[in-house]
């Protein structure tokens, strides 16, 4: 039996961090225009502090201005919405980032709506989602944008193919189906309710995981030569793996496939890690560039 292939995420995010360097050294050359990037990170969320971390030291390395903002988990609702109010007005400033989850007395929404949607590196404003729905040049959901180009590049046209989305969440699922419906495919978007799922997840061509349930799905709910894109990040104890010097049991991550299983029966498949979380910060930065180019009506450039 062929094994699949492995979409190497990392091979493709390097290429995309790459182009967007080459670029930003371009516009500073030419423009004398630096894009930049602030990153507004509330509490002490690890997993978040990891993140906004990595976010910086990338943008930094692009050649790009970045900030980080960190604000004390009781911040009010009031004091952000005002700090991204300032964000908006100040012409230095080209992306605007609040890192996900927020302490749960802070609406979401409401944040993500003040922010300006054409600073909105993340493409989460309810304008720039009705920009992607329709059609509309706006910034792009980083990761479904991520596991869109690794399907471009990998199975080159995607009409006709049938694409089933597992996730309807905001930031994932349905911009990925707004995304491959654009592309031509024909795309089913499951969820939590719907029936019969391993019986939809055989049909798929391209098989799209953002669950966040560990291994999940198995081996024999992929079609034979099938393309899967696992998006999932779960942390399972790693028992093979020893102890921790508190006792605990060392972990390690997985997606919500079952990548031992499925690489038996699909064509191409992404490992967890190293698919599609490095293409997520390639994509901001990309993001950031576009915006700048955008706000200073400069030509952009075709990443
Ligand atoms: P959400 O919890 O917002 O969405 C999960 C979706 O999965 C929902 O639509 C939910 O359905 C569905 N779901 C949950 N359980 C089941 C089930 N048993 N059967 C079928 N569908 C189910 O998660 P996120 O979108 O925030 O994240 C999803 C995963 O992707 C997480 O592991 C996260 O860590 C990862 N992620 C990875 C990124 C990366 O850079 N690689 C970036 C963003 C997320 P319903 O709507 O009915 O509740």
């Amino acid at each position: 039996m062929t094994e699949a292939k492995i979409i190497d995420g990392k091979a493709f995010a390097k290429r995309i961090r790459e182009r967007v360097a080459k670029e930003v050294s371009i516009l500073k050359e030419n423009y004398d225009l630096v894009p930049s990037l602030t990153v507004v990170l509330v509490g002490d969320d690890p997993a978040s502090k990891v993140y906004v971390t990595s976010k910086g030291k990338q943008s930094s390395e692009a050649g790009m201005g970045s900030n980080t903002i960190h604000l004390d988990e009781n911040v009010s609702e009031q004091d952000l919405l005002d700090l991204i109010k300032k964000l908006n007005n100040d012409t230095s400033v080209n992306g605007i980032l609040v890192q996900l989850p927020l302490p749960k007395h802070i609406d979401e929404a409401n944040v993500i709506s003040a922010i300006n949607p054409d600073k909105d590196v993340d493409g989460f404003h309810t304008v720039n989602v009705g920009r992607l729905w329709t059609g509309a040049k706006s910034p792009i959901p980083c990761t479904p944008f991520g596991c869109l180009q690794m399907l471009r590049e990998t199975l080159g046209d995607l009409t006709g193919k049938r694409a089933l989305v597992l996730s309807r969440s905001n930031i994932v699922g349905k911009p990925m189906a707004a995304l491959l419906l654009s592309e031509n495919c024909t795309v089913t978007i499951a969820h939590s309710s719907t029936a019969d799922l391993a019986d939809r997840c055989r049909e798929a061509d391209i098989l799209i995981a953002a669950v966040g349930r560990p291994q999940m799905i198995l081996g024999d709910w992929i079609k034979p030569g099938a393309t899967v894109i696992d998006v999932g990040i779960n942390r399972i104890d790693a028992p093979e793996k020893g102890n921790n010097k508190d006792g605990s049991l060392k972990s390690r991550l997985v997606g919500d496939v079952n990548f031992d299983e499925a690489k038996l029966n699909a064509s191409y498949i992404t490992p967890v890690p190293g698919g599609v979380g490095p293409m997520t910060i390639a994509n901001l930065l990309r993001n950031t560039l576009i915006a700048a180019c955008r706000q200073k009506g400069l030509a952009e450039p075709n990443l």
